[in-house]
């Protein structure tokens, strides 16, 4: 048994419950204390739990899944389910919870979601060989898989509609290479990254778990990288990511004499790739999935996408979290998992290369054209089960009966697509990518055929509880079963003749699973029985006798042996069927990935029709022009009774490449940048867009700053976030990138921020040359319109009307007047007296505008005069005693002494006053 030292090489699980200050999972890696005396089944299980020490082990025992000591119960608590104890060790109670071995996949998904590594312990031999050892022998049990979150296949554990992907990261000669793995379809990827692109890599494949040498943990460069994936991390020894091994370990899998030929791979990406590959054969105990071959990412191949600009973006994950309210979710009617999955990567990853996108654009437009062919393939396809996923779970031994029923539908359904297409007279002069779809569909027809004949009607789960073998399909497996029913008959035909033969009519052959088949009648009769030679008595019950026969035994014999030779042809036909499939490994995965292109081509026609999407134009000039966009979720987010979205124009042209734009709030202005975004990455990603009309110059980078949240978990406030994503714009945008900045310098006073976004403008037009959306509050940087050559001014326009403004939503060049933050400010409902004191306030600045003092201006106001007329009394109050007292004296009038009287006097009425309060 090998050892799997996750945690004990790196204090990992320490790490990262109080760097986070998470919640976090707790740390079992120091394992239970091991109790003085141990009966010999705790013997075993420690020798087991040592070697997993950062995992809850799944001790089998009978039906159940037993967990002991401190794994119960971080179980008992995670699942709600009930701590109990389980005899003594060491003379203490020790603590125990169990969950049935048929719905542990239920409790499982429950513990990996929460953060908890698995590991499965099944017994490994049959009880009745550890008995002949001894008595007290224990049945000899392994680890036969660990499950983790990046490891996962069953479909129960998985998104349908996302990807799994385990990650792994790697250094060698002072370079880094990332490797994904998803083991549910058997995609594999490398890439090559340095530290700059690392985080944004990461965003964009977005690991369920991210391996990592434990010589890259803790490096303060990696440390702000890392932080988003601390919860995902696994930190292994660094002899793990050695690159020779791992090349030599490639090869071997990937059934190559070198790797040369898949791609040129650099010394650190094989180290990742073998990582990985070394990490699911300790997890899986030597189950891999077929790989169909290790894809190299080439540099700038794809459009690049920080973390940030991704999360402001809302790309395939809303703020929140959320699938449903992101791009993704909104644009996504994908039918199938696998057409979702892709969807979710082109998303992630929109291509720069003009005629790779023109490729896929012109498969959508085939749909688009073809409105039948687009209904009848989406029909077909809500049919197709997940090829890529039951081929990959039959491929790593984890498959059952209905894997293969859904590869065999599957590969139907594409064979289907293959007609529509054809019937569609598409065929005749089709679109590149449709070809190719239609050559990768496949001829499946004797596999096909194959799993027609071979399964029937009716499929159980697993493959052990048989049945699943259609009638006729091995002979003798139907000569096993009808023995097997004839002996059934036999034994219910028996229990007539015994009736007859004893005279007993309520004689009744019964089974149960101690004693198997046994004749029963009433005690009444049972004295009767046992006068006679055949019967043998059994079990006496309180009111009845139980008996068998020679002849009973010997069908029951049959029967079972009958029963254990069908269900090991079952067994035999079952593994014959998946080779069948894993010998057409390749053909499928290329089935399995046109089924999804069509899906997605067909889904994204269907959207393009309903909602006007158009097919965007894409150029390698640096362009930028868009007729009548509109930002794809806020327009389908719509009610029925919201008024419809404002499509605008937008033209980032040579001269005029830098937009600025003023307006009041709530105007529109984000959403605005946004949607020009959006359309870019759409249209990169081979989509339709939101548009009557879009031309777009390949995007290098996409950069957003929208927004203001604070990080706290790195302690950025929220002025030093917007400096740090600022900053990363201004130092890599380049002439080919696209950004969008939204209220740059809001967070500092006044001048500090028209400093820096003033500055921020000249640079972005002067050095970055980029194309740009700039929106502000600023309306004094409208005043660079006439310094800087490409530099635009918009505005949003709205309407005053009855003292209200009304939001137009419309993008028209020129500046706004001013900001109406006070009216929207009302709008959101401060309070009238701070409404008031604002309006006062905002008067009072503005005509002081030249002055230099303008906080004197301010000191100058009653500062609390609002307050004050607030709570000023509607009717006038009656004059305190003070006062009354005060009004009726004449102080010229006054002797010096009856001045000192009067003092004495009001102070008096002044003390009583407050006595009486
Ligand atoms: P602030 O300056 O306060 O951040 P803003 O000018 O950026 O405001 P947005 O947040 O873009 O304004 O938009 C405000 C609201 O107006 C949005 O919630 C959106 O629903 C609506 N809206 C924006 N643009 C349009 C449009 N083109 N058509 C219809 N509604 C729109």
């Amino acid at each position: 048994m090998e050892r799997l030292p996750l945690v004990s090489t790196s204090p990992y699980s320490t790490d990262r419950n109080s760097k986070d200050g998470q919640a976090g999972v707790p740390d079992v890696s120091a394992g239970p204390s091991r109790p003085p005396a141990l009966t010999p089944m705790f013997e075993q299980y420690f020798a087991v739990k040592d070697a997993h020490p950062d995992c809850l082990l799944f001790y089998r025992m009978g039906d159940f899944y037993e967990l002991f000591f401190e794994d119960a119960s971080i179980a008992a608590a995670a699942l709600d389910i009930t701590l109990t104890k389980r005899g003594q060790s060491g003379g203490e109670p020790v603590p125990m919870c169990g969950v049935p071995h048929h719905a542990a996949e239920g409790y499982l998904a429950r513990l990996i979601r929460q953060g908890h590594k698995v590991a499965i312990c099944e017994q490994v031999e049959d009880p009745a060989e550890a008995k002949k050892r001894g008595s007290k022998a224990v049945v000899r049990r392994d680890v036969v898989r660990i499950v983790t979150p990046g490891t996962l296949t069953e479909d129960s554990l998985l998104e349908a509609r996302a990807n799994n992907y385990l990650a792994a990261l790697a250094e060698a000669n002072g370079a880094m290479g990332l490797a994904r793995l998803d083991l549910s379809t058997g995609e594999f990827v490398t890439e090559p990254v340095v530290l700059e692109t690392l985080g944004s890599a990461l965003a964009r494949i977005a690991p369920s778990e991210l391996l990592l040498p434990d010589r890259l943990d803790g490096r303060t460069d990696m440390d702000p990288v890392l932080l988003d994936w601390r919860t995902v991390l696994t930190v292994l020894p660094a002899a793990r990511f050695d690159s020779e091994n791992a090349r030599r370990r490639l090869e071997d899998r990937l059934g190559v004499s070198t790797l040369d030929g898949h791609g040129g791979f650099d010394r650190a990406e094989v180290a990742a790739a073998g990582a990985l590959l070394d990490y699911v054969d300790l997890t899986q105990k030597g189950a891999m999935p077929t790989l169909v071959a290790l894809r190299r990412r080439s540099l700038g191949g794809t459009m690049e996408i920080d973390p940030a600009t991704r999360r402001n973006l809302e790309i395939t994950r809303s703020m929140t979290g959320d699938r449903k309210t992101s791009l993704l979710g909104v644009i996504d009617r994908t039918v199938t998992g696998g057409g979702a999955r892709l969807l979710a990567a082109r998303l992630s990853a929109p291509l720069t290369d003009a005629a790779a996108i023109d490729r896929r654009l012109e498969t959508v437009a085939f749909f688009v054209d073809r409105e039948r062919a687009r209904v009848d393939v989406r029909a077909g396809l809500r049919e197709a089960p997940d090829l890529e996923r039951a081929a990959t779970r039959l491929s790593l031994g984890r498959g059952g009966p209905r894997d293969l029923a859904a590869v065999r539908d599957a590969l139907r359904a594409a064979g289907g697509l293959r007609t529509i297409l054809t019937a569609s007279g598409g065929l005749t002069d089709p679109p590149w990518g449709v070809l190719e779809i239609e050559e990768d569909l496949g001829h499946h027809s004797s596999l096909i055929d194959l799993l027609d004949r071979a399964l029937a009607p009716d499929l159980p789960v697993l493959a052990r509880d048989g049945g699943f073998v259609a009638t006729g399909f091995a002979p003798e497996l139907d000569r096993l079963r009808t023995l097997r029913d004839e002996s059934r008959r036999l034994i219910a035909g028996l229990q007539t003749k015994y009736q007859s033969e004893t005279g007993v009519s309520s004689l009744k052959i019964k089974h149960n699973n101690v004693l198997g088949y046994f004749v029963e009648v009433t005690a009444l009769h049972a004295d009767k029985l046992m006068g006679q030679e055949s019967f043998i008595h059994r079990q006496t019950m309180a009111n009845a006798g139980r008996f068998t026969t020679v002849e009973l035994g010997e069908l029951e014999r049959d029967l079972s042996q009958a029963a254990d030779k069908a269900l090991a042809v079952e067994q035999r036909v079952f593994d014959e069927l998946a080779a069948a499939i894993g010998a057409e490994a390749g053909p499928i995965a290329l089935a399995a990935a046109a089924l999804a292109r069509t899906d997605l081509a067909a889904a994204l026609a269907d959207l393009a029709v309903e909602r006007g999407y158009v097919r965007p134009e894409v150029s390698p000039e640096p362009v930028f022009s868009i007729d009548g966009g509109r930002h794809p979720v806020v327009e389908a987010n719509a009610g029925p009774d919201d008024p419809p979205f404002v499509a605008n124009d937008c033209d980032l042209g040579d001269d005029r490449r830098l937009w600025l734009i003023t307006g009041p709030n709530m105007a529109g202005k984000s959403t605005f940048l946004r949607q020009n975004a959006l359309i870019a990455l759409l249209a990169q990603a081979g989509c339709y867009v939101p548009a009557r009309r879009a031309v777009i110059g390949i995007v290098d980078r996409l950069f957003s700053r929208v927004g203001a949240a604070d990080d706290l978990a790195r302690g950025r406030s929220t002025f030093m976030v917007e400096m740090v994503e600022t900053a990363a714009i201004l130092n890599q945008a380049s002439e080919r990138s696209l950004v969008i900045l939204d209220e740059i310098g809001r967070g500092t006073a006044t001048y500090d921020g028209l400093s820096i976004a003033w500055a921020t403008l000249e640079h972005l037009h002067e050095a970055s040359r980029c194309r740009a959306l700039f929106a502000t509050h600023y309306h004094e940087l409208t005043a660079l319109q006439g310094r800087l050559s490409a530099l635009a001014c918009h505005t949003m326009r709205i309407r005053e009307w009855q003292d209200r403004i009304v939001f137009l939503h419309e993008v028209a060049p020129g500046a706004a007047d001013r900001s109406y933050g006070i009216h929207v400010a009302k709008l959101a409902g401060l309070p009238d007296a701070v409404i008031a004191r604002s309006e006062e306030v905002l008067k009072r600045l503005e005509s002081g505008e030249q002055s230099s003092a303008a906080s004197r201006i301010i000191d100058d106001l009653p500062l609390f005069q609002a307050v004050a007329r607030r709570e000023a009394p509607s009717v006038a109050a009656e004059p305190s005693a003070v006062e009354a007292h005060l009004s009726d004296v004449d102080p010229d009038a006054l002797t010096p002494r009856e001045a000192l009287d009067l003092v004495y006097t009001l102070r008096r009425l002044l003390l009583d006053k407050t006595t009486a309060q």
